[in-house]
């Protein structure tokens, strides 16, 4: 209910109780009036005959009465006039007229106690007032009762009944009455009418309002409410106006600063207000995370917080993060569903060794497959569930595409995830230097720890993985071998065919050395023509086998260089650790040691340390 009808309502209520109070009190005023003036009215008539009867007495003409009587009842209002006498007079003079007698117990009541007697008779006939006025004796006056009647004074000697119509009095009082509610009415209404122009303003500005909050909750603030009067309603209405332009202008300049952060448009038919929270939200979490992400140790780490973010702020359970290998066209999955480094499961695994079959990796942009559901052939949806899409983003480091994040989409949140597109891309926009600069960290560590001719790691590899290596022996509770090989005479091929010659047979051993053994095993370039191999879960014994193999493959090598065709062979000395040894680094001593003995004794062979050789070498070589 508004306020208008509010107030006609309140208004309505006051005047119909204000008309009921009028009628009753004027209804009850009235009688009181009429009661009051018909008793004064018969009392009076009462008199006139009681003075016209003793002057018929002193004139002797009382016999006469009747025809007074008769002429009294043709006064209008009065219906009739009747003398009753009482019993001390009938005593004394006899019992008078017929129509003298008592005719009923009230004139009798009046009769005996001297009391005048009034009462309003209601019937078909109309309303009718009926007095019965009491004649008592007196010796006041002149001539005084006493002299004619020989009664005590204070006698009842007759009495008087008359009715007369009040309908007169009561129409007149139906006609004030009448009068007095119209006027009333009237009032009302014209105070009615003067209250409503006096709210409509009120009203209409208040509706304004409320229609102006209702679509500023909608997100519209682009609202205006009329100002209609000059009073404090104006006032209001004008307030409210300058506070909806305000919110719009600073929601709009919001909106555009955050769609520059964002790269992107913001949607002009959403809630104003709900989109620009939501974004400026984004982008205080996408803040945090580039600070968190800037402070983790390593990319593996980074990858973890982004699949973090993907699965808990954006809702994403099925999705991957490929790293791009340009040097080897390679792709790696980081992540994929949050597990670490999992399998390729949504795309072809082509993309893994032809990474241009990565459609956001060849072409650098969002590759929406929510969009365009055949936009890439690569995509490999869940199996056995229908309407599943993928959206691809290219992650851009360097000024290519360095990583590449793909979601996958069940058909439920294809029109969600379609609209967090520009949140996502701050995320990866944030994460790509940081990415950039954790990926090159890694490769000038990794180029620190590898040897840039063969490819194969370095002694400084070697001595920063060995608490690694030793602690991860330690969980398996497996044995760890060593193998340390050195080329037979090699100098000789140096000297004979030139440095370039003896380079291109060091890489040459390095891929039979790769390719002999595990890649969980490590070939290590451990001196100029020395190296290292650690194999892991391998026992000195298990380890003599994969060296007798490597021996007889390198024998078998043939090396191309300039006019000649090269052939060397190899001496190979093995230790275990911890079975020959306590200590990792002793292990590697007692390799050497066991080739020391293999060139002693002869080249071209595989030696397995033993105790003794220890002995024999330390008598021989200063270790
Ligand atoms: P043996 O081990 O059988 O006793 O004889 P060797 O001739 O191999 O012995 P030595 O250890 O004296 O010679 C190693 C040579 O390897 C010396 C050095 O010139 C050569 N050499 C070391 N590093 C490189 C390298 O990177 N490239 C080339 N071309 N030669 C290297
Ligand atoms: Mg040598
Ligand atoms: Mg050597």
């Amino acid at each position: 209910m508004n306020l208008q009808t509010k107030v006609a309502a309140f208004f309505g209520i006051l005047v119909v109780c204000l008309i009921a109070a009028v009628l009753a009190i004027g209804l009850f005023s009235f009688r009181q009036y009429s009661i009051a003036t018909a008793t004064e009215h018969i009392r009076t008539a009462a008199e006139i005959v009681r003075v016209n009867l003793t002057e018929a007495m002193i004139n002797g003409v009382i016999d006469k009465r009747e025809s007074l009587l008769k002429r009294l009842e043709e006064v209008p209002s009065l219906k009739s006039v009747r003398v009753v006498r009482g019993p001390q007079v009938e005593h004394q003079f006899g019992k008078g007229l017929a129509l003298e007698q008592a005719a009923d117990d009230l004139e009798r009541q009046v009769l005996g106690e001297g009391k005048a007697v009034f009462d309003l008779i209601e019937d078909d006939n109309g309303v009718t007032f009926r007095g019965t006025v009491p004649f008592v004796a007196t010796n006041r006056g002149n001539p005084n009762c006493l002299q004619c009647h020989q009664v005590a004074e204070g006698t009842t000697l007759g009495a008087v009944t008359i009715t007369m119509s009040i309908d007169h009095l009561k129409r007149k009082a139906l006609w004030t009455l009448a009068m007095m509610v119209g006027a009333v009415a009237l009032f009302s209404l014209a105070t009615l009418l003067l209250l409503r122009r006096l709210t409509k303003p009120i009203v209409s500005t208040a509706i304004d309002v409320e229609k102006a909050v209702h679509k500023a909750i909608e997100g519209d603030f682009d609202s205006h409410v009329e100002v209609k009067t000059k009073d404090e309603i104006g006032q209001i209405a004008a307030d409210m106006n300058r506070l909806l332009s305000y919110l719009n202008d600073g929601l709009n300049r919001i909106g555009t600063m955050v769609a520059q952060l964002t790269n992107h448009a913001r949607s002009s038919n959403g809630n104003l207000l709900n989109s620009t929270i939501e974004m400026v939200e984004t982008l205080s979490q996408a803040a945090h995370f580039k600070q968190a992400i800037e402070e983790d140790e390593t990319k593996a780490e980074i990858y973890k917080r982004l699949s973090g973010a993907i699965e808990q702020h954006f809702g994403v359970a099925r999705y991957s993060i490929y790293e791009v290998l340009a040097a080897r066209n390679q792709m790696l999955p980081m992540t994929v569903d949050g597990e670490a480094q999992g399998p390729c499961r949504w795309c072809d695994p082509q993309i893994l060794v032809r990474n241009e079959t990565c459609r956001a990796r060849r072409t650098g942009h969002i590759v929406d497959g929510i969009a365009s559901p055949d936009i890439c052939f690569a995509f490999n949806p869940p199996s056995g569930e229908t309407g599943y899409r993928h959206i691809c983003f290219p992650i851009i480091q360097s000024g290519t595409v360095g990583s590449v994040l793909q979601l996958v989409v069940p058909p439920a949140d294809h029109e969600r995830i379609a609209s967090l597109v520009p949140y996502i891309s701050v995320y990866l926009r944030e994460a790509a230097p940081v990415l950039e600069a954790k990926r090159l960290m890694e490769t000038l560590r990794e180029s620190n720890l590898r040897d840039p001719m063969t490819g194969l790691h370095n002694r400084r590899f070697l001595e920063e993985s060995v608490d690694t290596l030793i602690a991860q022996a330690q969980r398996r509770k497996s044995p760890m071998a060593f193998m340390m090989l050195d080329l037979d005479y090699f100098k000789m091929v140096n000297d004979t065919y030139g440095h370039d010659a003896g380079d291109a047979v060091l890489k040459a051993l390095s891929k039979v050395l790769t390719q002999s053994v595990r890649a969980s095993d490590y070939v290590i370039r451990y001196g100029g023509e020395e190296f290292l191999i650690l194999l892991q879960d391998t026992t000195g014994d298990g380890a003599v086998d994969v060296a007798e193999k490597i021996r007889a493959a390198v024998e078998d090598l043939k090396v191309q260089v300039s006019g000649a065709l090269l052939q060397k062979t190899i001496s190979i000395g093995i230790a275990s650790y911890p079975d020959d040894s306590d200590t990792f680094w002793q292990a590697v001593k007692f390799a050497d040691v066991a080739l020391y003995h293999a060139k002693d004794t002869g080249r071209n062979r595989v030696i397995r340390f033993t105790r003794d050789l220890w002995n024999e070498g330390n008598s021989k070589k200063d270790y």
